[in-house]
């Protein structure tokens, strides 16, 4: 059985003092333990902060990105090194950093490694944009950026992988994946893991859907049975919301 995921990409948002409120609001929505790992991905300012309104507590806390160096001179840039012992996750290769900033299949690969190393968690991101998609090609891009993100991954870190789905047509549009598809593309990526690794890396891996996923939609995604939870833009903003979503993923 595995846990459900789901994690609030907060992207270029919150204030140091609205990124402690917001996160301040989700615990408070919660409660306890929703029995679903909550992953709050605050920009790097609002790590710390962040990092100290949660403390112990059931939420858990992720990067956005990160440097696959350790140090050095990379203006603007934050290592590895600089998330151990802040966070626990990093969202890697989402659609907006392979589009705005160019990270290639290959960064991407870089920056799984060094997050597997350090010990952090990697939520990687594939997804086809609409041409493609128009093309037919969702199932080649997805298998090409599976493939790519598991490149020199040993089978003992390989289970700890979580991998989004975010086709780039869905996200910020107002118009999600169909449940169907969402559910096609996560067992398609499940196969590939199934392949590379085998049955138990298989099954161990998690496969988010992303995409315009909401309080009142998450329910259906959370029914598939290769949808093992949600990476969340917009609605991770507001707090009754995104306690909505992680209901709808809470086993019963
Ligand atoms: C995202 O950018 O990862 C995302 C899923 O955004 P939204 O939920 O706003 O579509």
């Amino acid at each position: 059985m595995r846990r459900p995921i789901v994690a609030g990409n907060w992207k270029m948002n919150t204030t140091v003092d609205e990124g402690r409120a917001l996160a301040r609001d989700i615990a408070a929505q919660l409660g306890g333990d929703p029995g679903v790992d909550v992953v709050l991905c605050p920009p790097f300012t609002g790590l710390s902060p962040v990092h100290d309104v949660v403390g112990d507590g059931p939420l858990l806390l992720g990067a956005q990105s990160l440097n696959a160096n350790a140090r050095g001179a990379y203006t603007g840039e934050v290592s590895w090194t600089m998330l151990q012992g802040l966070c626990a996750y990093v969202i890697l290769g989402h659609s907006e950093r392979r589009t705005y900033f160019h990270e290639t299949d290959a960064d991407v690969n870089a920056k799984v490694l060094a997050a597997l190393g350090a010990g952090l968690t990697p939520i990687a991101c594939v997804g086809e944009h609409t041409e493609q998609r128009d093309r037919g090609e969702t199932a080649s891009v997805c298998e090409r950026q599976v493939r790519a993100v598991f490149d020199g991954v040993a089978a003992a870190d390989a289970g700890r992988v979580v991998i989004a789905y975010e086709p780039l047509w869905a996200i910020g549009s107002g118009q999600p994946a169909t449940p169907a598809v969402a559910q096609d593309v996560s067992a398609l990526i499940r196969s590939i893991v199934r392949e590379l690794y085998g049955d138990d890396v298989a099954r161990q891996v998690r496969v988010q859907y992303g995409g315009s996923v909401t309080a009142a939609n998450a329910a259906e995604f959370a029914a598939q049975p290769d949808v093992d939870g949600a990476l969340v833009g917009g609605a991770s903003l507001k707090a009754a919301e995104f306690a909505g979503i992680v209901r709808a993923f809470t086993p019963l």
